[in-house]
Formats: C-alpha cells, sequence, structure tokens
C-alpha cells in the first residue's frame, strides 16, 4: 500500500499556475518566452524577465499520460530515429499532430506557449541540441547554448572559465530579445533563490535516509516538478518547505512511503514515465521501498553562490553526474548506497538514452565487486513504451527482491 503525500495538492496548484503564466505570457505578448533544457541557464533568463518553458518536462507529461508511444513515429517519419532521445521524438511528433496533454489537464489551454528564444545546454547530451534545432527551423526563432565537456572527472577552472565565458556570450542576444538589459542584482536573487530551492530540495531527498523512508523515488519523479520548472522563484522554495515539514512528521511518527518496508533499493537512470504506478505499486506489494535515485538528486545544484552568479552557474551545471566520468559516477553512487542504507541497485537501460544508462560499460558490475551490494539491470525506456516488457520487469524484479531478502 502506498501513502498519498498531503502537498501533492499544494504542487498540483503551483504547477497549474505555473502553466498558466507560461500561456498568458506568450498569448499577450506581455513577456518574452524562453525555452531552456532541463539544467540550462534558467536563472539567467528569469532573471531577464523571460517566462521559462521547459520541453524535457513537456516531453515527460507526454510519457506519463502515456500519449508518447504513438507520437514518436510521426518524427521517426521526418527523420528522426527511433533510437534517438524519445524525448525528443515525442515532443516533436506532438507538435506536428498539434496536440499537447497541456491542454487536457489545463482547460483554456491551446499548445504549448511558441518561443521567441530556444536555449540550450549539452551537459546533458547532443540530443538537446538537435532537438531546439528543429524548432528554430520550424518556427523561424534564434537558438543559442552552451557546448559543455562531458565525462569530466575533477570540475577545474579552465572547465568552469570555458562554460563561463559561454554563458555571458549569451548575454547580448537575450538582451535584444528582452529589450532589456541584464540587471546583475536579480541575476544574484535568482540564483540565491535556486540555490535555496536546491537546499531544501536535497533535505526532501535524505528524508528518505530514515527507515522506513517517507517518500519513493516515485514520488520523487512528481515532486520534483518545481524543482525542475521553478529554480529560481520564490514559488518553489515555499512548496519545499511545506513538502520537507510533512515529511518530516512522517519520519517522527515512523510512517513509511511503503507500509512494512523490507528492502532499501537505489534507482539508477530515468523513470519509465508512462509506468510510474506500476511500478511504484509492484515495489510496494513485494514490500520493497526505491527511496534514492541519481535521477531526482540531479536536481541538487550545490555550486549556486549569488556572490558569483555567472561562474557558480557554470560550475553547478558542470558538476552535474550525467557530466562526469565513471570514476566519479562509482565514487557518488558509492556515497548514496552508504547515505540512503541500500540493499540493492536497480539499473534502468533505457534504450533511446544511453546518457542516462550506466549499465553499458561495466560500471555495475565494477560497484558491485567493491560494495558487494547486488544489482539489477532492466530493459525499458523512459518515453517509448515499445521498448518496455511489463512481463519481464515484474518477473526480474520479484527474483531480484526475492534473493536481497534471502541474502539479508
Ligand atoms: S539526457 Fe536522455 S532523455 Fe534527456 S534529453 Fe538527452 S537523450 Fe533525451
Amino acid at each position: 500500500m502506498r501513502k498519498k503525500i498531503q502537498a501533492t495538492d499544494l504542487m498540483n496548484r503551483i504547477m497549474a499556475d505555473y502553466f498558466y503564466g507560461l500561456n498568458e505570457a506568450a498569448t499577450s505578448g506581455r513577456q518574452k518566452v524562453a525555452w531552456c533544457t532541463s539544467v540550462g541557464p534558467a536563472e539567467l533568463l528569469r532573471a531577464m524577465g523571460f517566462a521559462v518553458q521547459f520541453p524535457e518536462n513537456h516531453a515527460a507529461i507526454l510519457g506519463a499520460t502515456r500519449m508518447a508511444t504513438d507520437l514518436i513515429p510521426v518524427a521517426n517519419a521526418i527523420g528522426y530515429s527511433p533510437d534517438i532521445c524519445s524525448y525528443l521524438t515525442s515532443d516533436i511528433g506532438a507538435y506536428l499532430k498539434g496536440i499537447t496533454p497541456l491542454s487536457r489537464a489545463y482547460p483554456g489551454i491551446e499548445s504549448v506557449p511558441r518561443p521567441d528564444v530556444l536555449v540550450f545546454n549539452t551537459n546533458q547530451c547532443r540530443d538537446v541540441q538537435d532537438w531546439f534545432a528543429w524548432y528554430a527551423r520550424k518556427l523561424g526563432v534564434p537558438c543559442i547554448g552552451i557546448s559543455s565537456p562531458k565525462s569530466i572527472g575533477e570540475v577545474t577552472d579552465a572547465h568552469i572559465d570555458d562554460v563561463a565565458g559561454q554563458i555571458k556570450a549569451l548575454i547580448p542576444t537575450l538582451e535584444m530579445i528582452s529589450g532589456s538589459r541584464l540587471d546583475l542584482d536579480r541575476l544574484r536573487e535568482t540564483v540565491a533563490l535556486s540555490r535555496e530551492c536546491t537546499e531544501l530540495w536535497r533535505q526532501v531527498l535524505e528524508t528518505a535516509t530514515a527507515s522506513p523512508a517517507p517518500l519513493t523515488f516515485f514520488d520523487g519523479t512528481i515532486h520534483m516538478g518545481p524543482a525542475v520548472v521553478l529554480r529560481g522563484t520564490p514559488e518553489a522554495v515555499d512548496y519545499y518547505k511545506v513538502l520537507l515539514s510533512e515529511l518530516e512528521q512522517r519520519v517522527a511518527a515512523g510512517d513509511g512511503a511503503v507500509a512494512d518496508e523490507a528492502v532499501r533499493i537505489y534507482w539508477e537512470g530515468m523513470p519509465v514515465w508512462g509506468r510510474l504506478r506500476q511500478h511504484s505499486e509492484l515495489f510496494a506489494g513485494i514490500r520493497t521501498a526505491v527511496i534514492a535515485s541519481t535521477y531526482c538528486s540531479s536536481w541538487i545544484f550545490p555550486a549556486f553562490d549569488p556572490r558569483e552568479p555567472i561562474r557558480s552557474m557554470a560550475k553547478a551545471y558542470l558538476e552535474l553526474f550525467i557530466v562526469r566520468s565513471d570514476p566519479y559516477k562509482e565514487r557518488y553512487i558509492k556515497g548514496m548506497l552508504a547515505k540512503f542504507n541500500i540493499d540493492g541497485i536497480i539499473y534502468h537501460d533505457a534504450k533511446t538514452c544511453p546518457c542516462n544508462s550506466n549499465s553499458r560499460y561495466g560500471l555495475p558490475q565494477r560497484l558491485e565487486a567493491e560494495t558487494g551490494i547486488p544489482s539489477l539491470v532492466i530493459s525499458g525506456d523512459l518515453n517509448d513504451l515499445r521498448c518496455v516488457s511489463d512481463e519481464q520487469t515484474r518477473t526480474n524484479v520479484e527474483a531480484f527482491i526475492e534473493q536481497l531478502e534471502e541474502g539479508k
């Protein structure tokens, strides 16, 4: 049995306000709209007065509403392979079909807000640049961004100088589009709010170090919404104060998200958006709490510092797990296993997202040899449900959990 988090209603209202605000900005023309990749320079865009839309968030909603699988072939038909990012293909497919799940969820919204500028950061993958480039051609709007280094061990001053320089180089174009100059004090305030949001989000996730854990990975994928689309705003900060307080009360009361928690799992990789509920129920049904993940933790950016807004943004975007080398990733996951007292790891090998699938270069085997913590790789995808075998997932997960229980 899974327990509802009461703050969910408040979060739904905040997300609704965000989407209606975006829609208003785009339809009234009162505010310029920027599309931004999830760990792109959102702080800069907000500080410059843009309303910020995140296509990855839209694509995740396409996945969660199970609209994505039918839309992917539409993008395949214009030359975007079924093997590349299914966020990209489902989102472009939705555009070509003229549909969006936002219309159903938020009456009055007819389409995704049209952008005045597209701003990417390739820190996660090349697909985001290709994705935005398609819209730039289609809509005739400027596409600018940051080309990030990859597979970094230590984040050095040279890396930070490079990315900070690229962020600064975006400013003249953004000033031209927004029609106003960057106010450095406003940027400092925005970065300070992002820092506060990230700190609260870390505390929210770390309530799951308690046993039983008051929230699961599946809850986290929903409740990370404000951290993704509203970082740099007071709304996100206020929301996480409320959520944290509820979760702390749950910890104090010994109230677990999964009744009778017996096994604690770390999830490595993307969620399967169209199977969130099923996966949540599958694990809860075998007294297993999936309590920590790389994915949800990727929205923790300790580097944000209002005293050095641009350099600290560069550092935060570079320190992201997905940007780092395998030795770093192994150290990171090892730390998480100890912090959350984990019994086993599940790697989601997402067919169309190699960058977020860390089971392909021997990492699970190396980690298992070092820590003795067993792991299971499940094949699937974030949005393309044709890559997901429910029966195989269930059988493999149940056998894995049984094996962990026997080993305890
Ligand atoms: S990281 Fe993966 S899911 Fe995200 S945009 Fe890139 S390929 Fe798509």
